[in-house]
């Protein structure tokens, strides 16, 4: 079968249109055709080898949703017609300590869905059915694909780190990962503030679930929020003075990165060590907590705010998200 893909030719090039036979359908494979695909920041990272790992031709795309067209012999918990999701990890061997207790993300033999594979900025995906997550009837498409990436990376930190109810969360960052962090941290009864460097972006985040909101444009307001917060998420890419990010955190705070600053961290140890501040990081999550988040979304209505674009408007769309206009997650639309 012939894939209709758009792939990056070299590092920082626009997307081509681009094609590829996949590969022949293993019994524990689905054949996915592609409704829809979120644009999240790491594609960008992986357009622009950022990391130094990309492979080119390179086709971006990890937030996928779409309807199991073909299922290998060994598929089991998944039919043709059925909708599901796939996120940034696209296999697990589910036979070591970490996937038999579904943390299948630390698996030694994990293999992502755009590294050395092709991704989902196209019609269709030959992929591992263990990483197809069924998605519930509630939640519409274009929402819902944002969850498979941005969504796990802000819900797994906040449920390991115990937020909830008399829990004071701060959200560096009101983009796609952001936006998601705001809705399950109000949802899971914290009082949560939104850090963000757009003012304009205000009346969103208390749309959202934030009940207070931390312009950092602002010259002096983080140092001014000092000791206020429990918890904080960080969702930016960019550097930033974090050792006053991490004294806005009351004692016994903890600081968790899901996005790594360019130059590093660059931290006081005197910061961390008074008020016995944690500095924590936390990378997608397994597929006990992907179920457990869509189900949570689902229930709760937590759903990503989109701007949907055709697949074949994809450059628009990713130069959209790279200069932070995307309100709040750019999701890429197949032709039905
Ligand atoms: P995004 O939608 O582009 O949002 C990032 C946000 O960062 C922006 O909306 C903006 O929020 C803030 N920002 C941008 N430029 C800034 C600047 N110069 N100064 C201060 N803030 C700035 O990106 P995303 O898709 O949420 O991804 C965010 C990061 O998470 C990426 O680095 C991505 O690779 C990483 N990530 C990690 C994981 C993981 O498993 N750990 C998973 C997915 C993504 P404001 O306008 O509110 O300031
Ligand atoms: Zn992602």
């Amino acid at each position: 079968m012939t894939i209709a893909a758009w792939a990056a030719p070299k590092a920082r090039s626009a997307l081509e249109p681009f094609s590829y036979e996949a590969a022949p359908l293993e019994a524990g494979d689905v054949e996915i055709r592609i409704s829809h695909c979120g644009i999240c920041h790491s594609d960008l990272h992986l357009i622009n080898n950022d990391w130094g790992s990309s492979r080119y031709p390179l086709v971006p795309g990890h937030e996928i949703v779409g309807t199991v067209a073909r299922a290998g012999m060994a598929v089991t918990h998944l039919k043709p017609g059925q909708r599901v999701g796939v996120g940034w990890q696209r296999y697990s061997c589910g036979e070591c300590e970490y996937c038999r207790r579904g943390e299948d993300n630390f698996c030694g033999r994990r293999q992502d869905t755009c590294v050395g594979h092709h991704g989902g900025f196209a019609s269709a995906i030959v992929t591992p059915a263990c990483q197809a997550f069924p998605i519930p009837e509630a939640l519409d498409s274009a929402a819902a694909a944002p969850l498979l990436c941005a969504g796990i990376t802000v819900f797994s930190p906040l449920k390991r780190h115990g937020v909830g109810p008399g829990t004071r969360v701060g959200v560096i960052g009101i983009g796609g990962l952001g936006h998601l962090g705001l809705q399950f941290a109000a949802k899971l009864g914290a009082e949560v503030t939104a850090i963000s460097s757009s003012p304009d972006k205000e009346a969103d985040a208390r749309r959202l679930g934030a009940s207070g909101f931390l312009d950092t444009s602002a010259a002096g307001a983080v140092q001014k929020a000092r000791a206020s917060l429990d918890f904080i998420l960080s969702t930016v890419y960019v550097d930033l003075p974090w050792s006053d990010y991490l004294r806005m955190l009351r004692p016994n705070g903890k600081l968790c990165f899901v996005a790594a600053p360019p130059s590093g961290l660059g931290l006081s140890a005197g910061a961390l060590i008074s008020g016995q501040r944690t500095l924590v990081g936390s990378g997608i999550g397994g597929s006990a907590m992907i179920k457990e988040m869509l189900v949570f979304a689902a229930g709760h209505g937590v759903t990503a705010r989109v701007e949907t674009r055709p697949m074949a408007e994809v450059n628009g769309a990713v130069q959209r998200a790279a200069r932070n206009q995307a309100r709040y997650r750019m999701v890429l639309v197949n032709p039905a």
